[in-house]
């Protein structure tokens, strides 16, 4: 027991597909802020020797392993598709352990404040403690444009991701600070500078 540890307030970090909040969260990481990612968190539950992996196997048996013995997620899928039940079923055995994995790695965080960045925070209306919510917003032009070229996907495919997202109006009703990054990665990056010195001015300790 470390009695000198003091868990750290939580920042949430949110923000559309493209909007930016990886480009955020690194620049955060390379100041020395924990960061924790809902979707890596999501990923490493069912790595191969966690627990939930082998639970799924059993439930659904070995084809929805890869022949290296990694989740199939495209198999695994096609069991839950259109299938309500064994989707719950999922969703009960996965959601508890994400919450724990990032919950515990939020707590073990020696920064004076710790990122949860989660691309579905506004969605989900799960804020794991957030104190504070900062958003990445960009105009959806340059959303679409970002997207596209990353991913090398079309403007429908992006589209249709945006339309099934919470709108910016949703977001920003959410948010307590917010970066508008419609300008150059170094502008991004000063923003996030920025706001790392105000956040370390705030008083520490647990919400
Ligand atoms: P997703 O939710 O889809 O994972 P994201 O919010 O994490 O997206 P990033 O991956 O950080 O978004 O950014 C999307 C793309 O836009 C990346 O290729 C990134 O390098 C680029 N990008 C981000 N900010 C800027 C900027 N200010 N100027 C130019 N390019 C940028």
């Amino acid at each position: 027991m470390n009695h000198t540890h003091t868990t750290p307030w939580v920042l949430g970090l949110t923000g559309g597909i493209g909007s930016g909040k990886t480009a955020a969260a690194e620049r955060f990481a390379a100041l020395g802020v924990h960061v924790v990612d809902a979707d890596q968190a999501a990923r490493w539950v069912v790595e191969p020797g966690q627990p939930a992996l082998a639970q799924l196997a059993e439930h659904f048996g070995p084809g929805i392993l890869t022949a290296e013995g990694r989740l199939d997620r495209a198999a695994l899928r096609a069991r839950i598709f259109a299938n309500a039940e064994e989707r719950r079923w999922v969703e009960a055995l996965l959601h508890p352990l994400i919450g724990q994995a990032i919950e515990q790695s939020l707590a073990s965080a020696t920064s004076p404040y710790a990122i949860y960045a989660a691309p579905l925070l506004v969605e989900t209306g799960q804020r794991r403690g957030a104190r504070r919510v900062l958003l990445i917003d960009v105009p959806e032009a340059l959303q679409l444009a970002r997207t596209q070229q990353r991913d090398g996907a079309s403007e429908a495919q992006v589209r249709a991701i945006l339309a099934a997202q919470a709108s910016r109006e949703q977001r920003l009703a959410v948010a307590d600070d917010v970066i508008v990054n419609d300008r150059d990665l170094a502008w991004l990056q000063h923003e996030v500078d920025r706001l790392h010195a105000f956040y370390l001015s705030l008083p520490g300790g647990p919400a």
